[in-house]
């Protein structure tokens, strides 16, 4: 076993090797949490198992709530991320062919947007580029975790980095590794969920005509269609349909599969063609039975993932973010010991149950519009009827849809 870090960036701890913090995982929510945890006073290592640019790579788009907006803002890195992503103005929700659809406007809520559309690049990299001018975060990038020790004080992880095996200390540790959370399993954290019988193909396509940063969700019998306004005029699509029918889509040639898109894409933007290979995604809904342990909190995808319906998930982890973020400093300042279970207590009480609820919300959108069976179909008109005539119903569904309802984070009221 070789000695301490070779980092990318400066180790800042104050004993080499020893740190208050280790995240592991380095996608949005891990790097977030970094960034959260900059100006602390804590000492922070993240570890990621890629390198930067595979990192970078990915083909992602989120829908990001006004909510995330604001805890970004709060941590300082929104105005790297803002100028490089999209704000929409209002949200098209639609049953079927029924011509009838539910507007959400800005003026709903008294505001001047209803959130953002952000590609996985230009949202990390802001993330990471951030990391880069600090002092107190170590970034360690393709630097796989193997194995994490959990001891009384500390807890020893170990890693692999540069063809070497090598150690360092935290007294705590994070997981943002993912949905399929290698240290959650390790940690014999058990979770609760089910696979859907759906799944989503996604893509960008350029429009003949502008997007109007309009963000659409398109309800039909086998699934959502969901259309999020990207910079340049063009959009991503998530095309969600049972696994049959996701695979035949998958597999069509590119002309087929422009004639099936345009049919379900409507004709509000004209012609819309490909601009971008398409991407396969299974569904799934999970929550963690417990989201820490003495020494270690689970965030992210590690601790739950839910429908894409509504464009949640990566919004949950970047609260998640904020209330750890939050009950670690306040820890830190009446000198407690971060690590230890009536701390971390206090962020799984916070998210868990308002993870959950999201889960449930995206869970009942998703069944509720999946089939065409009348007394749900009579339901759901019922239920968008409220949202279009009922304004505090709307309201409510807006402030659920912008992360706006439920307990606002310290970052997010700075
Ligand atoms: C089709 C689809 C559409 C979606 N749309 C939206 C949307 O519009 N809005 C939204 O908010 N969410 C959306 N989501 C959900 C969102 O993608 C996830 O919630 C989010 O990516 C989770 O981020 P994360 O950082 O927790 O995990 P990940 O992005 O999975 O990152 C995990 C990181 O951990 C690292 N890692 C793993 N194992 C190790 C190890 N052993 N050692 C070191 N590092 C390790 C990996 O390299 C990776 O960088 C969508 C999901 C799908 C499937």
């Amino acid at each position: 076993m070789s000695s301490l870090p070779q980092s990318v960036s400066a180790n800042p701890a104050a004993t080499p090797g020893h740190y208050d913090v280790a995240i592991v995982g380095g996608g949005v929510v891990g790097s977030a949490l970094a960034c959260a945890l900059r100006d602390s006073g804590l000492q922070v290592v993240l570890l990621d198992a890629q390198s930067r640019e595979a990192a970078l790579s990915r083909q992602q788009v989120y829908a990001v709530t006004l909510l995330t907006g604001r805890i970004l803002e709060g941590i300082g890195v929104w105005d790297r991320i803002l100028p490089r992503i999209n704000t929409f103005r209002q949200i098209r929700l639609s049953d079927g062919d029924r011509p009838a659809d539910v507007r959400f406007l800005p003026q709903d809520l008294n505001l001047d947007r209803l959130g953002y559309v952000a590609e996985h690049t230009p949202l990390l990299q802001g993330l990471r580029e951030f990391l880069d001018k600090s002092d107190t975060v170590c970034c360690i990038e393709s630097a796989q975790v193997e194995e994490i020790d959990y001891g009384r004080d500390e807890a020893t992880v170990t890693y692999h980095h540069q063809g070497q095996t090598r150690q360092l200390q935290a007294q705590l540790v994070v997981a943002a590794d993912g949905g399929r959370s290698p240290v959650r399993e390790a940690a014999g954290i058990s979770t609760r969920g089910w696979k859907y019988w759906q799944s989503c193909v996604t893509f960008k396509v350029k429009p003949e005509k502008s997007h109007e940063d309009i963000a659409y969700e398109k309800f039909q019998a086998s699934g959502p269609f969901a259309i999020l306004p990207l910079p340049g005029n063009r959009c991503n699509v998530v095309w969600t349909a049972p696994h049959g029918e996701a695979q035949a889509l998958m597999a069509l040639d590119e002309v087929a599969f422009r004639e099936r898109l345009q049919e379900r894409f409507g004709s509000e933007m004209g012609r819309v063609e490909l601009a971008s290979s398409r991407y396969l995604f299974p569904v799934q809904l999970m929550q963690s039975d417990r989201y820490v342990k003495p020494r270690l909190a689970l965030i992210g995808d590690a601790a739950h993932r839910c429908h894409p319906v509504g464009g949640q998930g990566m919004n949950l982890g970047i609260r998640d973010v904020a209330a750890l973020a939050e009950v670690l400093q306040s820890a830190q300042q009446r000198g407690q010991d971060i690590g230890a279970l009536m701390v971390l207590k206090r962020y799984e009480r916070w998210r868990k149950l308002e993870n959950l609820t999201i889960l449930g919300f995206t869970d009942v959108l998703d069944r509720l519009f999946s089939n065409d069976w009348w007394p749900l179909v009579l339901l759901r008109q019922v239920g968008l009827w409220g949202l279009r005539r009922l304004p505090p119903v709307k309201g409510i569904a807006l402030r659920l849809m912008t992360g706006l309802l439920g307990r606002q984070p310290q970052l997010a009221r700075d």
